[in-house]
């Protein structure tokens, strides 16, 4: 196989055409020389790659969310997701009428002047009226992202809906593109599950850790939960209790700890305080293959952690989105013997939404697990 790139000075981000070694074309994608896959590929045969191919994508992709969401009972979600809305590297993240975009990647961010050329005309007839960009972080510290407005007035706070329920996102300063937006169908998963226990006479005092904006957390009071939500950013409880006043729930009844996780666990088990639905959704811990050992004795610890806290006759709800952690062998750091107790069983495990579609072939995207957990 071969790649022809043209006699630019600088291969990255080069359109390349790909031939087999009869020369004939397979296709052709983007020359992305610092990464262990050589080219990304965009089309096959004879297709050609510009901005005309990248502007059928994205309209294919809102066609499908417009059936989706069209209802207006959601009004956040992911647009484009990579490789598998086939376009590798370009991230677009919907707020209403803010869009965030991310492109991941040198190659990526290289060729994007090119293919993003008809953008700013089909985002403005979808009814966005500012498009942010968000460099991706660096590293695994999650901060010190840069953001900067490709097109409108310049927003920060912006008012959306998850299936009827109202929260407030910082484009600005939040995580990510401003939210997770992966978790939007177990957020009301979790509605469901404390209303399920209500309904049958069962403790409903919620423990949501690593709370960020208070998704879980709002989900949980609405369906009737005490919530107690722990994140060591003070500013996430200040976006998260914006977002209670919303949908007219007072904060003030509920508790808001600015804390490390761990260490409030272990002050929670000294003072003999228990719950009876835990919910961890910590970051990634394994950031690499090589992290993995590490990282599994980090969850294990957190989910025993969890147990400790945890009332008889509770529910253990437990995430991860390191994709360097197969579903397998997350749902094993969860076995009798790191939790400390016998009582606890799988229940049901859930991933991302039909809005972050991923490729077979690209497991990596897959990174997603929320596992539930309980006795009865
Ligand atoms: N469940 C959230 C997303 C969680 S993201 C949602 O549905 O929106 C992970 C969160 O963990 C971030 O908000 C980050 O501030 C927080 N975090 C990271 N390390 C932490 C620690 N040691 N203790 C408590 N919170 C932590």
């Amino acid at each position: 196989m071969s790649a022809q790139v043209g006699s630019g000075a600088d291969p990255n981000g080069a359109i390349a055409r790909v031939r087999d070694e009869r020369g004939e074309i397979l296709g052709t994608g983007v020359f992305d020389p610092a990464s262990p896959i050589a080219v990304r590929m965009w089309t096959h045969g004879d297709a050609g790659l510009d901005a005309d191919v990248f502007r059928a994508r994205l309209r294919r992709a809102l066609s499908v969310r417009h059936a989706w969401f069209g209802g207006g009972e959601t009004t956040a979600y992911r647009v484009l997701n990579g490789e598998g809305d086939r376009v590798p590297g370009f991230v677009l993240d919907r707020y209403a009428d803010v869009a965030v975009l991310r492109i991941d990647g040198e190659a990526a961010r290289a060729v994007a002047p090119v293919l993003l050329a008809h953008l700013e005309a089909v985002l403005r007839d979808e009814g966005i009226t500012t498009l942010l960009e968000r460099e991706p972080a660096r590293g695994n510290t999650g901060t010190a992202k840069r953001v900067h407005v490709r097109f409108g007035p310049p927003r920060e706070k912006v008012e959306v809906k998850e299936h009827g329920v109202p929260f407030v996102v910082d484009v600005l300063h939040g995580q990510k593109t401003g939210a997770f937006l992966d978790q939007r169908e177990n957020r009301r998963r979790m509605g469901e599950l404390v209303a399920e226990r209500r309904a049958r006479g069962l403790g409903v005092k919620v423990l949501n850790l690593f709370s960020y904006t208070g998704g879980f957390s709002l989900r949980a009071a609405l369906a009737g939960g005490t919530v107690t939500s722990v994140d060591v950013a003070a500013e996430a409880h200040a976006t998260a209790q914006e977002s209670f006043r919303l949908a007219g729930v007072d904060p003030s009844l509920h508790e808001f700890a600015a804390a490390d996780a761990f260490a409030f666990l272990e002050r929670a088990k000294e003072r003999g305080r228990s719950w009876d639905v835990v919910i961890s959704d910590p970051p990634s811990f394994a950031p690499s293959e090589k992290a993995k050992p590490k990282a599994i004795a980090a969850y294990r610890a957190l989910h025993r952690a969890c147990a400790a806290v945890l009332a008889d006759d509770g529910c253990l709800v437990a995430a991860s989105c390191s994709s360097h952690m197969p579903t397998e062998d997350f749902v094993a750091t969860l076995d009798d013997h790191a939790l400390g107790r016998d009582d606890l069983r799988v229940l049901e495990i859930f991933g991302h939404p039909a809005d972050h579609p991923t490729l077979p072939a690209f497991p990596e995207g897959r990174y997603l697990k929320l596992v539930v957990l309980a006795g009865c």
